[in-house]
């Protein structure tokens, strides 16, 4: 079996205040926390730079949660790959099911996007997921493939295995509602079969990560899953309990 090095990722979404995101940063720096795991925490980019001061005494990687494409220019409100780098920042979400349905971005737009961030030094994370009809109608399967290929268009050999895929099935965001272990299993697998028939050997490199509902109480099975190397939590990464999520092998 190929060695993937397992990636934990928080995504803050919109929430917290600077205090609270300040202290809660703090907190998680004082957890001894297992070396042998990736860690990120994908924050609002007004925090960035506040938090990325606390974060250098420890292995915790920041993040962000989007970008734009473009590296400069008359684009009001948007933050450019080049601004991120600037400020320290190392890995990016792009695609996520809220970007997706709530502010209408396109395959196309997230496809330019993981573009920009491999071009410009910064690792996607890229996602992908089903509605809860789609899966109803079992359609999951060619949802997934159809955004995975979408996304995906151009992007070099030598750049893919960089990438880290979050397969989030968007019935399980947020509402409690994990995937079951197998189903988890054979859509991070699918996914792996999707990236062989496009990039050959490179999949095996690429980490795929499951996210929806990820907790302390369900890391550690899902986490035993061959195909699955990491998580994208949400809500359970907002409180200092992260670290227990983090340390799922201990
Ligand atoms: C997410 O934000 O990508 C996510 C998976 O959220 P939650 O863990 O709250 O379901």
């Amino acid at each position: 079996m190929f060695f993937r090095k397992p990636i934990i990722i928080g995504n803050w979404k919109m929430n917290k205040n600077l205090d609270q995101a300040l202290s809660l940063v703090k907190e998680i720096v004082t957890k001894d926390l297992d070396e042998s795991v990736e860690k990120v925490i994908c924050v609002p980019y007004l925090y960035v730079n506040e938090i990325r001061k606390i974060l250098e005494k420890s292995d915790i990687e920041i993040g962000v949660q989007n970008m734009y494409f473009e590296k400069k220019g008359a684009f009001t409100g948007e933050i450019s790959p080049t601004m991120l780098k600037s400020c320290g920042v190392k890995y990016v979400i792009l695609g996520h099911s809220e970007r997706r349905n709530i502010f209408k971005e396109t395959d196309d737009l997230i496809n330019k996007k993981v573009i920009s961030a491999l071009e410009n030094d910064l690792i996607p994370i890229l996602c992908c997921g089903e509605t809860l009809n789609e899966r109803k109608e079992n359609k999951e399967k060619e949802v997934i493939e159809n955004q995975i290929k979408k996304a995906l268009l151009e992007v070099d050999r030598e750049k893919i295995s960089k990438i880290i895929i979050a397969y989030e099935p968007i019935w399980a965001i947020g509402t409690g509602a994990v995937a079951s272990l197998e189903d988890a299993e054979d859509m991070c697998k699918y996914i792996r079969s999707i990236l062989f028939k496009l990039y050959k050997d490179q999949a095996n490199k690429v980490r795929i990560q499951y996210g929806g509902s990820v907790k302390q109480e369900n890391i550690k099975d899902l986490m035993k899953q061959e195909n699955i190397d990491g998580a994208l939590v949400g809500g359970a990464s907002l409180d200092v309990s992260f670290s227990k999520i983090i340390n799922y092998k201990l």
